[in-house]
């Protein structure tokens, strides 16, 4: 385990290497899946690539794949385990976003129909060629 690039400072990656305990439910050779401390509602996980990342951007593909490829199976066991009717995968991702702790995990986060959970997300509207502007220049920067 200790191959993977880490920071001394950094809780997810003591939590990685055994060095702080954490409540895991999963764990492979790129990552580790545990129950978030403070949950949104119980059975609340964090999925965290064991390397040391910052924010998703940062995160190479080949890890952000193998990351990825574990969301279906474990949406499917959080939500059988908890009877929930939904489930929210997000990722804070920079300060701005909500992200307290800098090395990049996903929330898997279980919904119910009668749950307290809200987020009222505001919706800006797009004027004259805004929306085409922004294809154009996210389209510049992925080529
Ligand atoms: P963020 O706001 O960065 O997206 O989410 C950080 C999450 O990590 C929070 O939901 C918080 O409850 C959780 N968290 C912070 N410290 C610990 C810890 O030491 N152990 C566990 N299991 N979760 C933690
Ligand atoms: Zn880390």
């Amino acid at each position: 385990m200790s191959d993977h690039h880490h920071e001394v400072a950094c809780i997810f990656c003591k939590i990685v290497h055994g060095s702080i305990p954490a409540v895991k439910v999963f764990e492979n050779e790129h990552a580790v899946a545990f129950l978030d401390i403070n949950p949104v509602n119980k059975g609340h996980v964090l999925l965290v690539p064991k390397a040391h990342h910052a924010s998703l951007a940062e995160l190479p593909d080949d890890l952000a794949a193998e990351t990825a490829r574990l969301v279906p199976r474990l949406a499917r066991a959080i939500q059988a385990a908890t009877g929930a009717d939904g489930l929210n995968l997000i990722i804070n991702n920079g300060q701005a976003a909500g992200q307290t702790v800098f090395h990049s995990h996903w929330h898997l986060i279980p919904r119910f129909l009668d749950d307290a959970v809200n987020w009222p997300w505001p919706h800006a509207d797009y004027s004259g060629d805004e929306l085409n502007q922004m294809q154009f220049r996210i389209e510049r920067e992925l080529s």
